[in-house]
């Protein structure tokens, strides 16, 4: 169960312990930072509760994603599983999301009236709140009543960053599941999957950058993806043709930018060289050879072209390592 949810074994580990002895809780609160499978593993939860083919007494496999129900929860149309959150509230004020700024009473009490109805056609209603924290005092004690008669077959899920601003008296009725930041070693496997990224360097900002959060990896690599690759970058991975060398050196001296692109090249290639010191040592090389030529004042076309040339020479060999 949940093996699409990355990292989180302990979280993971008392649901599924408690889905198989038919132990479930009224009330959840998913807490932790954002990006890191809160409401993925809420959404899975009520999947697995609603799936109309595998029994969760019986065995650990998690949901078949074929039948009725797992397809609409997966399209979010399932009649029994309610998200509310900013997106409802402003539909039902029919305003803007992002004028959305707490979670207010009529959202919980749009939430409650859902909560009486029957089922439609579920086994388990879900009501999934986030941002939890945003809740304002009148919204967390409308929800209170709801937590202190918990209707049968319900399961609702609180989702914070934290629970600071959440009352005591809903925390004491939830059961609190922390949800860690994932590690470095998960972020990277995700991002190697998911993405195409060759540049290492990349690679290793996106993770530290990310802070654990897989929806920041995501963000990070979909902008690094309209980011246009480094003169380096291209060199490096021989994306560039020689018609393209002069034309770009001819733009630069044009530019008076001869020195500021070699020392930006001899920034990145100093990065490379802690992880191909063999390959990327020689490059160095030329490039500080050409940058002490362009201090001397020397013609700065030729430096670049002949820089740009003996590169591209140099980084064909790269494999040889
Ligand atoms: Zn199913």
């Amino acid at each position: 169960m949940f093996e699409k949810i990355l990292g989180q074994e302990k979280v993971k580990r008392i649901i599924t312990s408690q889905i198989k002895s038919g132990k479930i809780a009224q009330a959840y609160m998913f807490i932790g930072i954002d990006g890191i499978g809160k409401r993925f593993t809420a959404t899975e939860f009520a999947k697995i509760m609603n799936c109309s083919v595998n029994d969760f007494s019986k065995t650990d496999v998690g949901a078949c994603e074929k039948c009725i129900s797992c397809e609409k929860i997966t399209k979010n149309v399932h009649p029994d599983i309610h998200f509310i959150g900013f997106s409802r509230q402003a539909e039902l004020e029919k305003s803007n999301l992002e004028k959305q700024k707490i979670l207010k009473i009529e959202t919980i009490r749009y939430m409650q009236k859902k909560v009486s109805t029957r089922m439609y056609e579920g086994k388990w209603k879900f009501f999934i709140i986030e941002p939890a924290e945003k809740m304002n005092i009148a919204a967390s004690n409308s929800l209170l009543k709801t937590l202190e008669e918990p209707p049968k077959n319900t399961v609702i899920i609180l989702i914070a960053r934290h629970k600071e601003t959440i009352p005591r008296t809903i925390i004491s009725r939830s059961q609190i599941l922390f949800f860690q930041p994932l590690k470095v070693n998960e972020i990277l496997n995700w991002l190697m999957s998911n993405y195409s990224i060759h540049d290492g360097t990349k690679i290793q900002d996106i993770v530290s950058l990310s802070e654990g959060s897989i929806g920041d990896a995501k963000k990070l690599a979909d902008e690094n993806k309209k980011i246009e690759p480094s003169l380096w970058f291209k060199f490096k991975t021989q994306s560039f043709y020689i018609s393209d060398i002069l034309e770009f050196s001819k733009d630069v001296v044009r530019q008076n930018a001869a020195l500021e692109c070699v020392n930006a090249m001899i920034y990145e290639a100093k990065k490379d060289f802690r992880i191909y010191p063999k390959m990327i040592a020689p490059a160095i090389e030329l490039l500080i050879t050409s940058k002490m030529l362009l201090l001397r004042n020397v013609n700065a076309q030729m430096v670049l072209d002949n820089l740009f040339f003996d590169l591209m020479d140099l980084m064909s060999f790269k494999y040889d390592r």
